[in-house]
C-alpha cells in the first residue's frame, strides 16, 4: 500500500509505532498531488515548504512521545479558513492577495494537535455553489470521472480525499458543502451541530448557517478530527460552552434498539434519481439488519426549504460581503477618481456572477419595506422547519435521507441555470437552518460508477449518534473501499 492512500487511525498507528515518519508521509502525499492534480485541480495553494516544516516538528514530537491521533497527519483546508502566513483567497479574485495575519480557531487547533497543513483547496467563491464551479480561480474535476463536478462548495477538499492527496480534510457548510461534495466524492462528510465548532477565522457566508467539519476517507478518521476541532471559543460568540465527548467512544456501540426515521417528503421529491432513491432504500435495509428499525416520520415544511435558505443565506451574504470594498482586504480598483468608483469597479471586478447575484438578492430582500415581506417571513418559516425536526426527533433517533437528488452531474450542465443548480440542495438546506448536524457516507454507485452518499441526521449536539449509526454502516459495506482509478 502507498503511505497516501492511509486513513489517520492506520497512519497514526503507524507513526506512533514509528514505522513511518510524517516527513515519509508529508513527503508521499506531496508527490501524489504532483503526479495527479494536474488532472484533478483539487489545491488552489500547496505549501510544500511549511508542510516539511511541520512534518519535522511532528516527528520531534513523536520522538519525545508527544504523539496525539493528528501528530504528523497532511491535512488540506478549504481555502475559507484563515491561515496565518498562507494565502487565503476563498476562491475569490477579490481575496487573490490576501494573506492573514492570524489563523482560525480550528487552524490554531490543528497545529496544536500536530497536524500537518500540506495546501488550501479549492472552492466555490464565498463557499455560495453547489458543484465548485463557481470558484473564481480555478476547476475542479470529480476523481471518479474528470468530466463530472467534484460537488460544491468544499469540492476541492473532498476531491483531495477521494484522490488520496491529503489525509484529511477540512471544510465548511452552510447549506450541504461538506456533505454533498463528499457524497458526490465517495468520502465521508460530517456537518456539526451549530456553535458546536468555531467559526471564528473561518470566512462569514451566511452566519447563522456556517459550520466547519471534517471531510475524511473513514467514519472513525471524523471522529478523531471533530475531538481536536470542537469546543467553546470565546473568539467566536455562536460557539456554544457545551462539553465536547469523545467521539470516538461512539464509534464502538451498535446500533441495536435505535430507531430511524425516514422523511416521506424527501422520496417523493420531482427529480430524485432512481438510483439514488434505490441505494438510501438498501442502505436503510441494511441499517435495519444490525438491529435498528426504520419508520416514516414527516417533515411537512420540507416544500419551503429551498426558497427559505434562497433568502436568508443571500441577505446574510450580503451583509458580511459588504466589507470587501478595495480598502479593507485584498485588491483594489486603481483607475477610479473617486471613492465610489472605487468600491463599485473594485467589487465589479473581484465578484463574480453567483456572489454578485446573492449581492443583490440579499441587498433588495433586506431593504425598507421588503424586509418583513422576504427576510421576516423566511425567519418565520425557518422556525416551523426546526419544529418539524423537533417533532420528529420525538419519535426517531436518526433520520436517513439521499444527500443530493442525482450523483454528481456533468461539468457545464447546470452552471447557467442557478435555479435547477439551488435545487441539487434540497436535502441538506434544512439541517443547517435548523441548525442540526447531518453526515454523509457512501452507501452505493451509480451505474456509470459515479458515488452516491447517504444522509444520516440527528438533533443537536448528538453527533455521536451520527456517527454511532454511519460507522456500523461503515462496517457492513464496502463502499468506502474503493478508489477512483487515476
Ligand atoms: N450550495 C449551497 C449554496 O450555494 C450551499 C453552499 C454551502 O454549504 N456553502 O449556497
Amino acid at each position: 500500500m502507498n503511505l497516501y492512500e492511509l486513513t489517520i487511525s492506520d497512519a497514526h498507528a503507524l507513526l506512533a509505532k514509528k514505522e513511518i515518519s510524517s516527513k515519509d508521509l508529508t513527503r508521499a502525499v506531496l508527490d501524489r498531488i504532483d503526479a495527479v492534480d494536474e488532472k484533478i485541480g483539487a489545491y488552489i495553494t500547496v505549501s510544500e515548504e511549511t508542510a516539511m516544516g511541520q512534518a519535522e516538528d511532528a516527528d520531534k514530537r513523536i520522538g519525545q512521545g508527544g504523539i496525539g491521533p493528528l501528530t504528523g497527519i497532511p491535512m488540506a483546508i478549504k481555502d475559507v479558513m484563515c491561515t496565518e502566513g498562507m494565502v487565503t483567497t476563498c476562491g475569490s479574485k477579490i481575496l487573490e492577495n490576501f494573506v492573514p495575519p492570524y489563523d482560525a480557531t480550528v487552524i490554531s487547533k490543528l497545529k496544536q494537535a500536530g497536524a500537518v497543513i500540506v495546501g488550501k483547496a479549492n472552492m466555490d467563491e464565498f463557499a455560495m455553489g453547489s458543484s465548485t464551479e463557481n470558484s473564481g480561480i480555478k476547476l475542479t474535476r470529480n476523481p471518479w470521472n474528470p468530466d463530472y463536478i467534484p460537488g460544491g462548495s468544499s469540492g476541492g477538499s473532498a476531491a483531495a480525499v477521494a484522490a488520496d492527496m491529503c489525509i484529511g480534510a477540512l471544510g465548511s457548510d452552510t447549506g450541504g458543502s461538506i456533505r454533498q461534495p463528499a457524497s458526490h466524492c465517495g468520502v465521508v462528510g460530517l456537518k456539526p451541530t451549530y456553535g458546536r465548532v468555531s467559526r471564528f477565522g473561518l470566512v462569514a457566508f451566511a452566519s447563522s448557517l456556517d459550520q466547519i467539519g471534517p471531510i475524511t476517507k473513514r467514519v472513525s478518521d471524523a471522529a478523531l478530527v471533530m475531538n481536536v476541532i470542537s469546543g467553546y471559543d470565546k473568539r467566536d460568540s455562536t460557539s456554544v460552552p457545551e462539553d465536547v465527548p469523545d467521539f470516538t467512544s461512539a464509534l464502538a456501540e451498535g446500533i441495536e434498539g435505535l430507531t430511524i426515521g425516514i422523511p416521506k417528503e424527501y422520496f417523493d421529491t420531482q427529480g430524485l434519481d432512481p438510483q439514488v432513491s434505490e441505494a438510501v432504500t438498501s442502505a436503510v435495509k441494511a441499517i435495519e439488519s444490525l438491529g435498528a428499525r426504520s419508520i416514516e416520520i414527516s417533515l411537512p415544511n420540507s416544500e419551503y426549504v429551498v426558497a427559505v435558505y434562497y433568502i436568508i443565506a443571500p441577505c446574510e451574504a450580503s451583509s458580511n460581503l459588504a466589507r470587501y470594498d478595495g480598502v479593507k482586504y485584498g485588491i483594489r480598483n486603481t483607475d477610479s477618481e473617486d471613492y465610489l468608483e472605487m468600491y463599485r469597479r473594485t467589487r465589479s471586478s473581484g465578484f463574480g456572477p453567483e456572489v454578485q447575484r446573492r449581492i443583490i438578492l440579499g441587498t433588495y430582500a433586506l431593504s425598507a419595506g421588503y424586509y418583513d415581506a422576504y427576510y421576516l417571513k423566511a425567519s418565520q418559516v425557518r422556525s416551523l422547519i426546526l419544529q418539524d425536526f423537533k417533532n420528529a426527533f420525538e419519535s426517531c433517533d436518526v433520520i436517513v435521507s439521499p444527500i443530493a437528488p442525482t450523483p454528481a452531474f456533468k461539468i457545464g450542465e447546470k452552471i447557467d441555470d442557478p435555479l435547477t443548480m439551488y435545487l441539487s440542495d434540497i436535502f441538506t438546506l434544512s439541517a443547517n437552518l435548523a441548525g442540526i448536524p447531518g453526515m454523509s457516507v457512501p452507501c452505493g454507485f451509480s451505474s456509470s460508477g459515479l458515488p452516491i452518499g447517504l444522509q444520516l441526521m440527528a438533533t443537536h449536539f448528538n453527533e455521536e449518534a451520527l456517527l454511532k449509526v454511519a460507522c456500523n454502516f461503515e462496517k457492513a459495506t464496502d463502499y468506502h473501499n474503493r478508489k477512483p482509478k487515476l
